[in-house]
């Protein structure tokens, strides 16, 4: 089975990474795991966070990227594979008796050595998770989308509100260098006036070859296709870009129902959004494009492209007017661990997250909203 393009990427940048330290230090391991080390007092002071699904985004970018926090760590594990837990366990130093089953999993109240509980799990089982780690007493930070309805949103908010507990949304490009350089521009006027934005979001499901991507085409566990899953990147980038919250949404979607993953679940929607000051977004979003994370917003003076936008590990930015156009060099950053450590210090210093549970929640209003245009065939006022 061949890689997916960004685990791909990464594992070429992990290799020629290595490639470039061993030749000026000997032999380094390509990708390195934290090993527990007693004689490390940093890590006492870290937040420990319990990972809830060990599936592939949790171990192939979320673990992994533990190594780069200051704040968080890795204190508990809840898997429904006990081998696969028990192996992970070893790898991050992760104690035997803090590892759960999901039957178990309330009896994490007990361990002090968690203080946040992060759910990677397939979106229709976020709310039921969040609303348990609440009662736990425990805080959330929760994948996107937030859940697969407004009310289970609305649910997963009071319980947190109830258990006095922080609830934050996984939304990493809130983390991740580029954009924030892109708001920073956008806000500063350095595009003039905003005009529209293009956002398009796609990749090829493949629930035959990639076990990981089959509950992604079942209506029940993913609420919805390529929108839920990635469109969901272009909806809430053209919101931070902009700054502004959409008022109207028109929508078309089109899936060959006689292809076996778009049964139940939506393969390509477009759709577009008229924010309050007159800016304008068209979006796409499809599960049988090949890669694609990209956006554009044109200003009256200026245009920035980000291409990708939304990938893991590589962002590119463009800039340009009637006089032409730059590329600002940007470095790159781990935008999971910067959202790890966001969350830990919320947590630690009793802040509001920069995406609670209400980011989440307005959006998936917007993605019933953009549903409701499609089938209806007409606009619908948010
Ligand atoms: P995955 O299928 O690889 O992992 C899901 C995990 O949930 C697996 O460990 C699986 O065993 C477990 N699970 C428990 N009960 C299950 C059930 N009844 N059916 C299916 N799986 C069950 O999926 P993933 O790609 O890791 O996605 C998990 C979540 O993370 C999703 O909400 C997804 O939207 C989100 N995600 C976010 C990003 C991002 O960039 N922020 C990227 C990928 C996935």
């Amino acid at each position: 089975m061949p890689a997916p393009p960004d685990s791909r990427r990464h594992f070429l940048r992990q290799l020629s990474l290595g490639a470039a330290l061993a030749a000026v230090a000997g032999p380094v391991p390509a990708f390195s795991h934290p090993q527990p080390d007693p004689m490390k007092p940093a890590d006492s002071g870290k937040l420990g966070f319990a990972i809830v699904g060990l599936g592939k985004f949790a171990t192939q970018q979320i673990m992994p990227s533990f190594k780069d926090c200051k704040h968080a760590r890795i204190t508990a594990l809840v898997s429904g594979s006990p081998d696969k837990a028990k192996q992970l366990a070893q790898e991050y130093g992760v104690a035997e008796k803090s590892i759960y089953s999901y039957d178990n999993f309330d009896s994490i109240k007990d361990n002090p050595e968690v203080d946040i509980v992060y759910i990677i799990l397939p979106n229709s089982m976020h709310a039921e998770y969040t609303i348990r780690a609440a009662k736990a007493g425990k805080h959330v930070l929760c994948e996107k989308p937030m859940a697969t309805s407004v009310e289970d949103c609305e649910k997963m908010i009071a319980a947190c509100n109830k258990a006095g507990k922080k609830l934050m949304i996984a939304y990493r490009a809130h983390y991740e260098p580029f954009n924030l350089d892109a708001m920073d521009r956008i806000r500063k006027g350095e595009l003039g006036k905003i005009k529209a934005i293009t956002s398009d979001h796609g990749r090829p499901v493949k629930p035959t070859e990639d076990k990981a991507d089959s509950w992604r085409v079942v209506k029940k566990m993913a609420g919805g296709g390529s929108l839920m899953d990635i469109g969901i990147y272009a909806l809430n980038a053209c919101r931070y870009l902009t700054g502004e919250e959409p008022v109207e949404v028109t929508a078309q979607e089109f899936s060959d129902k006689s292809d076996p993953r778009f049964k139940e679940v939506e393969d390509n929607i477009h759709f577009t959004l008229r924010f309050p000051s007159g800016v304008l977004a068209s979006c796409t979003s499809s599960y049988s494009y090949s890669e694609v994370k990209r956006g554009r917003v044109f200003g009256d003076k200026a245009w920035l492209d980000l291409d990708p936008l939304s990938d893991y590990y590589e962002h590119n930015m463009k800039i340009g007017d009637d006089k032409g156009k730059e590329e600002p060099k940007l470095k790159e950053g781990n935008q999971f661990a910067a959202e790890l450590d966001h969350m830990a210090e919320c947590v630690r210093d009793n802040k509001t997250p920069k995406t609670p549970g209400e980011e989440g929640l307005k959006d998936v209003r917007y993605i019933m909203a953009i549903y409701e245009a499609a089938k209806k065939g007409k606009a619908v006022k948010v």
